[in-house]
């Protein structure tokens, strides 16, 4: 069977950066992605937490299918559905208090994506990237069930509560191209792992990146090794995930 490939971004394909919008793009990574994505019929989608725009900009000029902002928002082919930050009036008023809670902390990010937040304290002191954690569990506390917290690496965002990269990748599978696939995700932490989980449960592979516990069968070292495998998958290489060294 063919598969469907869904690919986080941070970390995955590209390398963990000190600040989010650091990150270095390797000149290959699009035009790879590209003939990957002709090989598998158009079955390629980008899954992250990132929004959309984001990552056009990161893999400009290419226009790939992108679930955002870990699946509020999701566009295939073109057409875009969710992730209005006018559909997330208590989440609006939250960010405020937000910022106000961590302003006084040292080298502490606010990312504001308009239907989640994230802050972000990689660059932080052990105290306040403490502290930053406290804040974010604080104001994901207050806006109770309708939200959730995922925690990253030296990362804390607020997401809307049916918003999981499981729901995104099971929602690209309901329709071409990725319909009748064997879905394939590749991802780097702990936010992936809910995912990797519906994955196997449907039968696909998942692929952890980099150390740690994981739910996945297989494992690539680091986002390096991501782009070999994704070259040579592009490039005519057989496509056969199972052949993966084990997790
Ligand atoms: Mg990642």
């Amino acid at each position: 069977m063919s598969i469907a490939l869904f690919l986080d971004f941070d970390g995955t394909l590209v390398e963990i950066a000190p600040r989010p919008d650091a990150v270095q793009v390797d000149p290959d990574l699009v035009p790879v992605l590209e003939r990957l994505r002709a090989r598998l019929d158009g079955a390629l989608a980008i899954v992250t937490g990132r929004p959309v725009e984001v990552i056009d900009d990161f893999l400009s000029p290419a226009r790939f299918d992108v679930a955002g902002l870990h699946g509020v928002e999701r566009r295939v082919d073109g057409v875009r559905a969710g992730g209005r930050p006018e559909d997330h009036p208590d989440l609006r008023a939250e960010v405020p208090r937000l910022r106000a809670a961590v302003a006084a902390l040292d080298a502490v990010l606010i990312e504001d994506k308009g239907a989640s937040v994230a802050v972000h304290w990689r660059l932080a002191n052990p105290e306040d990237a403490a502290r930053a954690e406290s804040a974010v569990k604080a104001a994901a506390a207050a806006l109770g069930a309708d939200y959730r917290l995922q925690l990253g690496k030296a990362v804390g965002e607020i997401v809307p509560a049916s918003a999981t990269k499981a729901h995104a990748i099971r929602a690209f599978l309901e329709a071409p191209p990725y319909a009748g696939r064997r879905p394939v995700f590749l991802g780097d932490d702990r936010t992936d792992e809910l995912a990797f989980g519906s994955v196997n449960a449907d039968g696909g592979v998942a692929v952890r990146v980099g150390p740690g516990e994981t739910e996945a069968a297989r494992r690539l070292a680091d986002p390096a090794a991501v782009r070999d495998l994704l070259r040579a998958w592009a490039d005519g290489a057989p496509i056969d995930p199972d052949a993966l060294p084990a997790a």
